[in-house]
């Protein structure tokens, strides 16, 4: 159950590690230079279906990152066994061989107060902190510190605390925070406000279409 479920009012935030593990799962779809469309897809796409395969590393032997996506037949054979992945659609298309193969790779995370507790970031519940990595290369997407901190605020947001807010009155200015935040995230202890370099949007807060709130010593609360 969702910790925000639990009280409307406020949530304890913590912090998350990449745990090296991933999801794997392996799919089969019509390629989408064929604009063959499926009856059941939602977004108008092709066929598609998916297999979770299991857990996997998200480094291969040699300590590079294993890419996820496309995959030759051969390599589908090779890595997985053709036997591993779907056969049909679920509006009853059966693959063939000239539809393409692939993999999906979702990382896991692991509570850094438990790393027993572990969750892919769609699964996080509220509260949950992360650093976006891949944003840590663009300076003015970081904190301070040089990351790029995430937090999974009500509603199913994923608020980039270091990022800019939408009503910023100092957009052109790459170097303020439109949020300032204090304290260590791997803690959970952070507080966000406008103590700091920063613009003259909002007090702080998160303002989403169907919550508005703060954080604060390490709460997310209204
Ligand atoms: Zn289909
Ligand atoms: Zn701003």
């Amino acid at each position: 159950m969702n910790v925000w479920e639990r009280d409307p009012n406020r949530v304890k935030c913590f912090f998350m590690d990449p745990s090296g593990d991933v999801h794997i799962e392996t799919y089969r779809c019509t390629s989408y230079a064929s604009k063959i469309k499926c009856e059941m897809s939602t977004y108008g796409g092709g066929h598609w279906a998916h297999l979770p395969f299991g857990i996997g590393k998200e480094l291969d032997d040699k300590g590079h990152q294993v890419s996820a996506g496309y995959l030759t037949r051969e390599k589908a054979d090779s890595t997985y066994g053709l036997d591993k992945f779907p056969t049909e659609c679920q509006c009853g298309y059966k693959f063939t061989d000239a539809d393409e193969f692939g993999h999906r790779r979702i990382p896991i995370y692991q509570r850094r107060d438990d790393p027993s507790v572990r969750y892919t970031l769609q699964e996080a519940p509220d509260g949950a902190m992360y650093y976006a990595t891949w944003y840590e290369k663009h300076r003015d997407w970081c904190g301070l510190d040089g990351h790029a901190l995430m937090v999974k605020a009500p509603g199913g947001h994923d608020w980039h605390v270091d990022g800019r807010c939408s009503n910023c009155t100092r957009p052109e200015d790459k170097v303020h925070k439109c949020w300032c935040r204090h304290g260590d995230p791997e803690t959970g202890d952070v507080t966000v406000n406008k103590v700091g370099d920063t613009c003259s949007a909002g007090a702080g807060s998160l303002l989403l279409k169907n919550w508005h709130g703060f954080l604060t010593s390490g709460w997310l609360h209204t």
